[in-house]
């Protein structure tokens, strides 16, 4: 497996597989040449073309589809967790303090990230505490945040260094959220050096690409990342040795000028992405019409970190500069007081001003058929994460939990949102959940409420040209002549159209990525 090995080849005759193309449903060749898709067809034709290619790849079967859009990414958090200890395959608190003990010792001493537990998961049913992992690390910095990112555990030393306990927040024993929780994730990333973090990056995208995803929407900001992430991680896609990237940053804006001003010295496609609405439901931060089934407290409905107002003023800015803008919203009180914001918006600048820009919601996972209905009018996109129903969906999963079973049902509602005529996108939010466009796609079919399942077809659409379409190009991301060769080979095949995804199939594995043109991640000896 190399992470990079272009082609010296100008033309390139793909042949024997199952090239998965409108063009042509039951194409099973293809010519690659200077970067763009030459010709799709059957073998029977393409028996004349092979002495014309300077190389003929025999894919024995495999699958050809176009590269997959994860239109949701935390790059350099991505590299950082898949370059330290994740927890998130741990099975107790007992195994995350060990496993954490000995990353502490292998580190000598140097600032441990350790993401992604899920106390839920655990027989201990707790996440742990600030004083356990003094004892993991001997008093090391260490910043552990949860599987959602919106509550973090973090050691003595860097609660003092980073003064979270005087924020709100703060719980004795470690466990902060909110401002406590961005004030040490903020002094942890601080201490990153920028070689770290630039490694960080190129392995998150290294991985992307292993993945089969030719794109990626990156979603930084001033709470989440710093301008320095953002530029680097801009900097990783101009190299143009591995996936594409579309940056959003996440700041609120008052006027256009000020939106415009952003946006280009940026480099930022849209003013929004993790622009936080409210919080997570795992953390119970999500902001809810009714309160939390399993507390804190009788009335607890979680956080809203924005006003309609604030939403109205940032929206009206994008919308008169032209610039995408966006929120991150999950709960559905967060959804009204978004779409009471954007129909403020509209009303100020015009409906037309506020459609034409395109603006997006990302996770949005608590909306019913008025919401969907309201957002489809002001022309936004949903992009969305099927893997969250199939981790934390269904009668007994985590947001049953918080929420109750009743509550649970009509969740991540993409068949609503689908019938509604309502653009989708779909994205990992990795560190959240890896990159796995086929456990989507999967999730999708075999959603926990039969209700809002979608036939993979659209799935994938939603996964491919969903992707790009929330970025504002409408006409990429599916193989037809003249398209980018930006594609992806995988193991499974055998039949056209798409594989098997049924409950316990084996889901395709990546033999090779390509992005316009060239290769950027081959399994060793995959394809001859
Ligand atoms: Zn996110």
């Amino acid at each position: 497996m190399t992470s990079e090995t272009a082609s010296s080849a100008t033309s390139t005759l793909y042949r024997r597989g199952f090239v998965y193309s409108p063009a042509d449903p039951f194409a099973t060749a293809m010519v690659v040449a200077d970067e763009k898709i030459a010709w799709i067809g059957s073998d029977e034709a393409a028996k004349s073309l092979a002495d014309g290619v300077d190389q003929v790849v025999d894919l024995a079967g495999a699958l050809v589809t176009p590269t997959f859009v994860d239109a949701h990414v935390h790059t350099s958090a991505t590299g950082l967790g898949l370059r330290s200890v994740g927890l998130s395959k741990v099975r107790s608190l007992h195994e995350a303090l060990a496993t954490i003990e000995a990353a502490a010792r292998s580190r000598a001493g140097r600032p441990l990230y350790a993401p992604n537990w899920d106390e839920q998961d655990w027989p201990e049913r707790r996440p742990p505490k600030a004083q356990e992992l003094d004892r993991a690390t001997y008093g090391g910095v260490v910043y552990s945040p949860r599987v959602d990112g919106h509550s973090a555990v973090i050691s003595s030393a860097l609660a003092a260094a980073s003064g979270a306990r005087n924020h709100p927040g703060w719980n004795d024993g470690g466990l902060v959220t909110r401002e406590a929780n961005h004030v040490a994730r903020d002094f942890f990333n601080a201490g990153i050096s920028p070689a770290d973090r630039r490694a960080d990056i190129d392995a998150a995208l290294s991985a992307a690409a292993a993945a089969g995803i030719g794109l990626v929407h990156e979603n930084g900001g001033p709470t989440l990342s710093s301008e320095d992430d953002f530029a680097d991680v801009l900097a990783a896609r101009d190299r143009g040795d591995g996936p594409q990237v579309i940056g959003y940053w996440a700041e609120l804006v008052g006027d256009q000028e000020s939106a415009r001003a952003l946006a280009s010295r940026l480099g930022a496609r849209g003013i929004g992405g993790d622009l936080n609405m409210d919080g997570s439901i795992g953390s119970r931060t999500a902001f809810l019409r009714a309160p939390y089934s399993d507390g804190p407290g009788r009335d607890h409905r979680g956080n809203a970190y924005l006003t309609a107002e604030q939403v109205r003023d940032h929206v009206a800015a994008c919308s008169l500069a032209g610039i995408q803008a966006g929120f991150h919203v999950i709960g559905d009180a967060g959804a009204d007081t978004v779409i009471a914001g954007m129909r403020a918006a509209a009303t100020q600048v015009g409906t037309v001003k506020v459609v034409a820009a395109r603006h997006r919601l990302e996770h949005l996972e608590m909306v019913d058929a008025g919401a969907i209905k309201a957002l489809v009018e002001l022309g936004v996109t949903a992009s969305v994460q099927p893997a969250f129903d199939a981790h934390w969906g269904g009668p007994d999963g985590m947001y049953a939990a918080r929420l109750g079973r009743e509550r649970v049902t009509g969740m991540n509602p993409f068949a609503d949102m689908t019938t509604a005529g309502m653009s989708l996108a779909f994205g990992s939010d990795t560190p959240v959940t890896p990159f796995a466009p086929w456990e989507a796609i999967s999730a999708c079919v075999n959603h926990h409420d039969p209700a809002q399942r979608i036939s993979a077809g659209s799935a994938f659409l939603a996964h491919t040209r969903g992707g790009w379409r929330a970025a504002g190009i409408d006409d990429r991301g599916y193989l037809d002549l003249g398209q980018p060769a930006s594609f992806a080979v995988w193991s499974v095949g055998n039949a056209p159209g798409l594989p098997d995804l049924s409950p316990g199939a084996t889901l395709p594995a990546t033999l090779r990525t390509v992005i316009r043109g060239r290769t950027v991640f081959d399994r060793e000896g995959a394809l001859s």
